[in-house]
């Protein structure tokens, strides 16, 4: 019978959260192990960001989250800061820049954040295994006993950082989940977030037509807005704007896009229609919008000649459907493109101090897998770094 190898901390996952996991247990003087089952480390940081991994973001705040339940958050985010992290970057003396509304991208190339995470972790002594597959997990006593590639180890603390849903092809598993509910823990339905969205045909014929369009626009659900990019492609509605409400949008309802979030269109055109009755419609539209877009709005709401000869009504009809265009999504790419999941383990079952099951003692989850999700622009990738900090802290 082969030997059982025995760790003190072993991580499993080394993504965002399960490198930063490793890096500081292993300061901490423990004996870590961190596995994966992908061969390449860190893939998901390497495509991230187009490839500058958007990294955290200075305006880091609970409010950037969600989950069932809002304060989780609050504890990590404290221990661990934007400011915490930023300080690792400049010690490595990784360039980096704002791109907007406080997103942190790196100058160079997201390789980069993935080589300071290995050389922090060769630092803290951490065995890194890659090619893993774990086939088993149990617990007898106050161990954990992993069964990888026929072999065998145990641990005090095992972490489960395997991530979320998004992304198959390049390693995302269902496994946290499963590890979730055979130690007894909840999990909240899993669903794709900051993901496109996708319509019916009437309005995907028009997406196709004007695909590669973007434009600033205000993107609602209920009471939760948005004003960011927005882009029309070949499969329906994308840009930031559009992946920041797929995290809050329902299957079922509405969204409201506003395209021309600066202008009331409807006063506009009354003026216009005072100031200039001879100019044509398409044109005075083309003003304000793309003229693609001018000319594909004019034409689904059967508007044309000049400005005068068309009633108030029809006005009022054409300025919503700019500043108010309401339309129904019936679903969204899904997991292929989704940056993240939305769901996860349930928050009430771990401690936010220490991110250990309360049911479980000596077992840890951390970052995507767990019930937080970030808005776009840097935030999911601090959560990472905050919850693997703290389960670092008492793993
Ligand atoms: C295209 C794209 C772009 C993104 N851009 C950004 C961005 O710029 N900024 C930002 O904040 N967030 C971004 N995100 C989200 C961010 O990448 C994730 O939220 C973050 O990586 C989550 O970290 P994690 O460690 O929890 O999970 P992951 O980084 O997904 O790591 C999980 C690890 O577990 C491993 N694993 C999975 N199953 C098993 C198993 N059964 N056995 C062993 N190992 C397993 C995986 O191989 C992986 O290495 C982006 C996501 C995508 C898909």
């Amino acid at each position: 019978m082969k030997s059982i190898q025995k760790y003190d901390v072993i991580i499993i996952g080394a993504g965002a959260a399960g490198l930063m996991s490793a890096i500081e247990a292993g300061k901490r003087g423990r004996k870590v192990l961190l596995l994966d089952h992908s061969r390449k480390i860190g893939e998901k940081i390497r495509i991230s960001g187009g490839g500058r991994c958007n990294f955290t973001n200075t305006n880091t705040h609970p409010s950037k989250f969600i989950s069932k339940n809002p304060n989780f958050v609050i504890s990590a985010l404290n221990q661990y800061t934007q400011n915490d992290f930023i300080d690792l970057i400049k010690k490595h003396n990784i360039e980096f820049h704002e791109k907007k509304l406080g997103q942190l991208f790196c100058d160079g190339s997201a390789q980069q954040i993935i080589d300071m995470l290995l050389s922090e972790c060769e630092m803290a002594k951490v065995i890194l295994r890659k090619g893993m597959v774990v086939e088993n997990i149990d617990k007898q006593g106050d161990q954990y006993f992993i069964d990888a590639n026929s072999e065998k180890y145990s641990c005090e603390s095992l972490v489960i950082a395997t991530g979320g849903l998004s992304v198959p092809k390049i390693g995302a598993s269902k496994f946290g989940y499963e590890i979730a509910k055979k130690f007894n823990l909840n999990v909240i339905e899993t669903l794709p977030a900051l993901v496109p969205l996708t319509f019916n045909e009437k309005i995907l014929t028009m997406c196709r037509e004007l695909s590669g369009l973007s434009l600033a626009a205000i993107v609602s659900f209920n009471k939760t807005i948005f004003e960011e990019g927005m882009l029309f492609t070949h499969r329906g509605l994308s840009g930031p704007s559009i992946l920041q409400i797929s995290s809050y949008w329902k299957l079922g309802s509405n969204i409201k896009i506003n395209l021309s979030p600066d202008l009331d269109i409807h006063k506009f055109l009354e003026d216009r229609k005072k100031s200039n009755p001879k100019q044509e419609i398409n044109t005075i539209i083309a003003e304000i919008l793309p003229k693609r877009l001018a000319h594909m709005i004019c034409k689904e709401n059967d508007v044309s000649g000049n400005i005068s000869e068309l009633p108030n009504k029809i006005l009022k009809e054409l300025s919503d459907a700019i500043n108010a265009w309401v339309i129904k999504p019936i679903g969204s790419e899904g997991y292929r493109t989704a940056e993240v999941t939305l769901g996860g383990i349930d928050t009430n079952e771990i401690s936010s101090k220490t991110m250990m099951s309360i049911k479980n003692p000596g077992l840890f989850f951390i970052g995507e897998v767990v019930d937080v999700t970030g808005h776009l622009g840097g935030y999911n990738f601090q959560w990472a770094w905050s919850s693997g900090y703290v389960a670092g802290q008492y793993s």
